[in-house]
Parts: structure tokens; sequence; C-alpha cells
């Protein structure tokens, strides 16, 4: 017997920009609207990214301040995860700061790799340093694998005592460096996962309708949102994060798990 289905709202990511589709929302009060909207439609958690005023990633508290309080009056069951990547160039200082906003969870992105021409600097003293400030802070990290070795370290370091135990798990499936999204690399990962600890996945792009569904018949939890992919269907532009939730609530709904209310995601998630 699966738990009901968390799915969860990833609405304005790094890298999805106006030009890519005009809507993805920026301003905090535009975030605000597809969180009510997403959590209508069965959403019970939303990762959050924020931009400055020309719509470029930023890591400015004021800026979370703003939007996690918009969010919160939109849509007040919502469990809230912020970003503690902001794109893959932001300083670590920066990076840690957002944990002391003490949101339910926020991304721990378990290791170094490329990420399209860039590198993406996850190296091990840093990622000590924010599981201790998840831990100081009572904030649940959200464990972001881009690879195999990524489990491997989460599950290292919570030998050490680091991470706490139910784990929470989120394998992010097609990056450009990352690992492949194919059906057989996300079972791999997600057979890596102990037991009592729970995954969720992700997909890039055209993947993202593929991983999800896998991850729901295979017992895992789903993101999904303009982060990861602005097309709803081939050629067709979501005009709302709402339209994916929706699609993963009924893909959710056709495999008989229902989705979870945020009473019980929070029961999943921050177990
Ligand atoms: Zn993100």
């Amino acid at each position: 017997m699966s738990d009901p289905l968390v799915v969860t709202v990833a609405p304005t990511g790094a890298d999805t920009t106006r030009e890519r589709t005009p809507h993805v929302p920026y301003e905090p009060e535009e975030i605000a609207a597809e969180a009510r909207a997403s959590a209508a439609a069965g959403a019970a958690v939303i990762h959050i990214h924020v931009r400055d005023a020309e719509g470029r990633p930023t890591m400015d508290l004021g800026r979370y301040r703003e939007t996690v309080a918009a969010v919160r009056e939109a849509a007040p069951g919502l469990l809230i995860n912020l970003t503690t990547a902001g794109s893959w160039s932001m300083e670590e200082a920066d990076r840690l700061a957002v944990v002391s906003l003490r949101p339910d969870l926020c991304s721990f992105d378990a290791g170094t790799l490329n990420f399209g021409d860039g590198v993406f600097l996850n190296p091990p003293p840093f990622l000590r340093v924010l599981a201790e400030a998840c831990l100081e802070h009572g904030v649940k990290p959200e464990l972001e694998c881009f690879d195999v070795s990524h489990v491997e370290f989460c599950l290292r370091v919570a030998e050490e005592g680091l991470l706490r135990s139910p784990m929470w798990f989120q394998f992010v499936m097609g990056i450009p460096g990352g690992i492949a999204a194919t059906p057989r690399n996300l079972l791999h990962l997600a057979g890596g996962v102990p037991a009592g600890s729970s995954w969720s996945a992700i997909g890039v792009g055209r993947a993202q309708l593929p991983m999800t569904s896998l991850a729901i018949a295979a017992g895992g939890h789903v993101r999904v949102g303009m982060e990861d992919n602005v097309m709803i269907s081939r050629g067709v532009l979501a005009t709302s994060n709402a339209e994916f939730v929706e699609r993963a609530v009924e893909t959710g709904r056709l495999a008989g798990r229902p989705a979870a209310t945020p009473e019980q995601a929070r029961a999943i998630v921050l177990a």
C-alpha cells in the first residue's frame, strides 16, 4: 500500500526566463497567486526561488521573506521549501542564510556536478555546515540527488549524525551533467533509499511526464512546475503551474494514490 501522493510545485526556478515562457512567476505576488492555484489543484509543497527586479536569480533575504509571507497568506497550508542553491553560481554564505528563515524544508544539493556549461559546486565541507544549520533551525533538508553518488553521500552524512532519518530524497533526472532521465536510472536511485525514508522525482523538460508517472507507479512522490518544464504537451506552453499539478494529481488518482493533503504531506515529508 503506497502513501498518498505528495505533489511539490516548483513555479519559478533559476533558469526559466520570460523569453522561454511569459507565464513564469517572478514577483512575490505572482508566485503567491501560483501557490494558491497549485494548492487548490492538490499541491502540498512549494519549492521557492526568487528573482530580482530584472528577473535574475537572487539570494536576497528580504525578497525571500516577502515571498514567503505572500505565499503563506495565499495558501496557508502549503509546506514551504526554499532553495539553498538560488542558481548554480551563488556564494556559500548567501546559500546558508535562507535556512535562518526557518522554512519547513530547504534544498540540500547532495554533490558537485557539471550543470550545462557550468559547475554546480557543493563541496562536502559546505554540505556538512548546511546540514548543521538545518538541525539548528529545525528545517528538513530535501536531499536533491543529481546522481547515484549523491545518495551515497547522504547515507554517509546520516551515519555521521548530521542528517536525521527518515530522510526525504528528491531525484533530479535529466540535468545536462547529471544522471539521465531513464526508468532504469530512477529505479536504481529509488533502490538506494533506506527503508522508512521517502523519495520524490523531478524530470527535466520532456522527461517530466515519464519520470513523474514512473515515480507514482513505483511508490515515490513528484515535483512538477516551470522550474523543470514549461511545456504541458509538445509545442504547447503551460499557462499556469497548476496545469502541471492537475496532471500529476490525475495520474496519481488513476494509480490509486490520491493527492496528499498538506497535513498528510507534513507527516510523510517532515517525518
Ligand atoms: Zn530549485
